[in-house]
């Protein structure tokens, strides 16, 4: 079963030893399979409040007490949804990259939406997604408005020429520096915000 309720969601997780953490990454991972579409999951999602969760978008990843040690200041938008708000797609702004260190990996584990491979910056953005569920937070907090467009000092983010952004035409979508996603707006391509 899966946890829908918002609030629930919003507890941080605790930290977990590495042998508990790798028996919830078992039954994390299971869940996920069941799941429809599902690319990530993250403990609190089937109940237990604890510092693990999984993604699989290339290869099961499973990370115990993961931490972000470092982010890129460029960041993009991406259309991402939530297994426990089936109904839900939010448009968030991610880090174009990120690293991770996790207590049952011995190396720093790099993740980058800068690649020609899309599943890349699904990969990227999931970890962000799953390590912000492990701190209470959902994706409706990663919300990407429309406003910050205008330029203002109010505006809290600007779309700059290269940053990354999201566009689709009907099935396809590429993920981008804005300068270059500009004259392909003109062509068919939507952007995702
Ligand atoms: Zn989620």
């Amino acid at each position: 079963m899966i946890v829908q309720d918002r609030k629930e969601l919003e507890v941080k997780c605790s930290p977990v030893s590495v042998k508990e953490g790798e028996e919830i990454g078992v039954r994390l991972l299971h869940e996920l399979r069941e799941s429809e579409n599902g690319i990530g999951l993250a403990a609190n999602q089937i109940g237990i409040n604890k510092r693990v969760c999984v993604i699989n978008v290339k290869e099961p990843l499973v990370l115990i007490n993961p931490k972000i040690v470092e982010k890129s200041k460029e960041k993009f938008v991406f259309p991402e949804g939530c297994l426990s708000f089936p109904d839900s797609k939010v448009k968030t702004i991610r880090h174009e990259s990120i690293v991770v260190e996790a207590d049952n990996h011995k190396g720093r584990l790099s993740f980058s939406a800068n690649s020609k491979d899309i599943n890349d910056a699904f990969e990227c953005v999931c970890v962000q997604h799953e390590i912000d569920h492990l701190d209470g937070i959902t994706m409706f907090e990663r919300e990407f408005k429309a406003e910050p467009l205008v330029r203002g000092k109010n505006a809290p983010v600007k779309i700059g020429r290269n940053e990354k952004v999201t566009i689709t035409k009907g099935t396809e979508s590429k993920v981008l520096k804005y300068k270059k996603a500009q004259p392909m707006l003109e062509d068919g391509w939507t952007l995702s915000i």
